[in-house]
């Protein structure tokens, strides 16, 4: 069994002519968290793509679970959890239903209702999720990662947009997979969040790592400027 839950190796990412993600390497251990931190266009949600099978990369190697995540999609799925950036789920189908459909497939799902009431989601259950806000999408899509108790999870700004008390409902949650000993790769422009979830933070910008290592290492010894990007 591989010993990294996800091994990053040299990836490039081009749309065209541009390079999104230009020669980036990391791994995250089974049963940490790491956050890929940067600014908007760093490459965070290409490389995310990636890892998750969604797209070849241009250049380099990436192991998934220990498998080629694009030759072996199918097989990985049911291993993995993957949050999408603002929530995409389908407009008319009901909270609920999704909610139970994606825990129809699982061998060990998590109870449908705890999962809802520990996201604050209870009230939307019968709702078409065109009646959701935001932030409840936001939710609902961690629910759905997360739901078949999956090794590794993928989360594209988990929080992005939310208010207070859904970013702390979320970060909870977040960190009830990590004392399960899931393994969570997520992405993240706020300092704050990347600190406070992250076992390792991989700090991207124009495509490349430019520092990685505990959060009390970069905000300590690398300098990373605390004020420039911070939650409520
Ligand atoms: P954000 O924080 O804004 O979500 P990100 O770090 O996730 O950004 P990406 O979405 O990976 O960054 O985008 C990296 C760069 O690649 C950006 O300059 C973006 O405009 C560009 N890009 C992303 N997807 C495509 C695409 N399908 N075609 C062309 N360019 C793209």
């Amino acid at each position: 069994m591989a010993l990294d839950a996800l091994s990053v190796d040299s990836v490039v990412v081009r749309y065209g002519n541009i390079a999104a993600v230009d020669g980036a390497s990391f791994a995250l251990p089974r049963g940490r968290v790491l956050a890929l931190l940067g600014p908007n266009g760093a490459g965070k949600t290409s490389l995310l793509r990636v890892c998750e099978g969604f797209r070849r990369p241009d250049g380099g190697r990436v192991a998934t679970l220990g498998v080629d995540p694009f030759a072996e999609r199918d097989r990985l799925m049911p291993r993995v959890g993957i949050m999408p950036q603002g929530g995409a789920v389908h407009p008319l189908a009901k909270a609920g239903e999704l909610l139970r459909l994606f825990a129809s497939y699982a061998a060990d799902p998590v109870d449908v209702d705890y999962l809802a009431d520990r996201l604050g989601l209870a009230h939307t259950l019968r709702r078409p999720c065109r009646r959701l806000s935001g932030g409840e999408l936001q939710r609902l899509a961690l629910a759905l990662a997360v739901v078949g108790r999956p090794e590794l999870v993928f989360l594209d700004e988990p929080t992005a947009g939310m208010d207070v008390e859904a970013r702390h409902t979320t970060w909870a949650v977040i960190a009830d997979l990590r004392a399960a000993g899931v393994s969570v790769l997520l992405t993240t422009h706020l300092l704050d969040e990347a600190e406070r979830l992250a076992d390792d933070v991989v700090i991207v910008d124009r495509g490349r790592v430019v520092a990685a290592g505990s959060p009390a290492h970069l905000t300590t010894t690398a300098g990373i400027d605390r004020l420039t990007v911070h939650a409520d």
